[in-house]
C-alpha cells in the first residue's frame, strides 16, 4: 500500500462508497499524478479514517477501509508565537510531519507578524498536503490565531488537567530539560508553548506557569523561532512513540 498516491478528502465528499471528487482532486489525480481510470489511490479524511480507492471519471469507487497506524499515543497541542516572514508555514509543515495534533498560532507581546486571514487557509492546505506526504492519518486542526492569554485560558480550559502535561519552552535560564520532564504514562496530551523571536515577556512566562505549565529548556543553545517547535515535538515523539 505504501507506493499509493494520498489525497485528503472532506468526510462529505463520501457517498455510498463513492468519493466525489473535486475540480482541484480530479486536477491532480489526472494531470498531476498522471493516474489513469481504474487506477488506485488512498484516499483520507484526515480525522482517522482512509479508504483503498479506485479512479472512476469524476468520482472514485471505494474499495476497502483501510488500517493506518501512523499517529502518536499521545495528544499534542502546540503553542506557538507566530514568527516573522513565512517562518511560520515551515512549522506547520515539520511538526505535522513530526505528528502534532493541534497547532495554535498566538500572538505574543513581542509578536511581529500579524496575519492576513488568508494564511489560515494557506496553513492548513499545508498541514493537509503534509499529512498526506507522511502518511497520516489525521490532518491537525490550525486554530485562528489568537492572543496568548486567550490561547492559554482557551487551551487549559479545554483539558482534564490530570492526564495532561504542560511545558512553555524558554531559551534562558536554569530550567529542566524538556526530555527529562516528559512522562509517559499512557493516553496523555501534552501542550507544548513556544516563543517568538525576541522570545516571551516575563509577564507571560509568569501567566503561563499560574495556570500549570511548567518551564523547559530545549539545551544550551539559542534556537530560532521556527527550529524550537520542531525540536520539542521531535523529543516529545521520542519519548512516546512506542
Ligand atoms: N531572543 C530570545 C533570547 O535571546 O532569549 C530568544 C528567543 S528564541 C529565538 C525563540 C523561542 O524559541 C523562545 O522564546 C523559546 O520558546 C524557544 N527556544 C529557543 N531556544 C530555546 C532553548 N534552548 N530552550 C528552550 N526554548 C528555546
Amino acid at each position: 500500500m505504501s507506493q499509493l498516491q494520498r489525497i485528503a478528502i472532506a468526510p462529505s465528499q463520501l457517498e455510498q462508497q463513492q468519493i466525489l471528487l473535486t475540480k482541484e482532486q480530479q486536477h491532480y489525480l489526472v494531470r498531476v499524478l498522471r493516474l489513469r481510470e481504474g487506477d488506485r489511490f488512498i484516499a483520507m479524511d484526515g480525522k482517522g479514517k482512509s479508504w483503498l480507492a479506485q479512479l472512476a471519471g469524476e468520482q472514485a469507487q471505494v474499495l476497502e477501509l483501510l488500517t493506518v497506524e501512523t499517529e502518536l499515543p499521545v495528544t499534542i497541542t502546540l503553542m506557538v508565537a507566530l514568527p516573522k516572514g513565512n517562518g511560520f508555514d515551515e512549522v506547520v509543515r515539520c511538526c505535522t510531519e513530526l505528528g502534532v495534533t493541534c497547532i495554535a498560532p498566538v500572538l505574543s507581546d513581542r509578536t511581529l507578524l500579524h496575519p492576513s486571514s488568508q494564511k489560515l487557509e494557506r496553513w492548513r492546505r499545508i498541514a493537509a498536503e503534509a499529512a498526506e506526504q507522511s502518511e497520516r492519518s489525521f490532518v491537525p486542526t490550525i486554530l485562528e490565531p489568537v492572543t496568548f492569554s486567550t490561547s492559554l485560558s482557551s487551551v487549559i480550559g479545554h483539558l482534564s488537567l490530570a492526564n495532561s502535561q504542560q511545558y512553555i519552552c524558554v531559551a534562558r535560564g536554569d530550567f529542566p530539560h524538556l526530555k527529562d520532564c516528559l512522562e509517559h504514562k499512557g493516553q496523555e496530551t501534552i501542550v507544548i508553548a513556544t516563543g517568538p523571536e525576541g522570545g516571551w515577556t516575563k509577564q507571560e512566562i509568569e501567566n503561563a506557569i499560574a495556570v500549570g505549565f511548567q518551564p523547559v529548556s530545549l539545551g544550551r543553545r539559542i534556537l530560532r523561532a521556527v527550529t524550537a517547535p520542531v525540536v520539542a515535538l521531535s523529543l516529545i515523539t521520542a519519548a512516546c512513540e512506542v
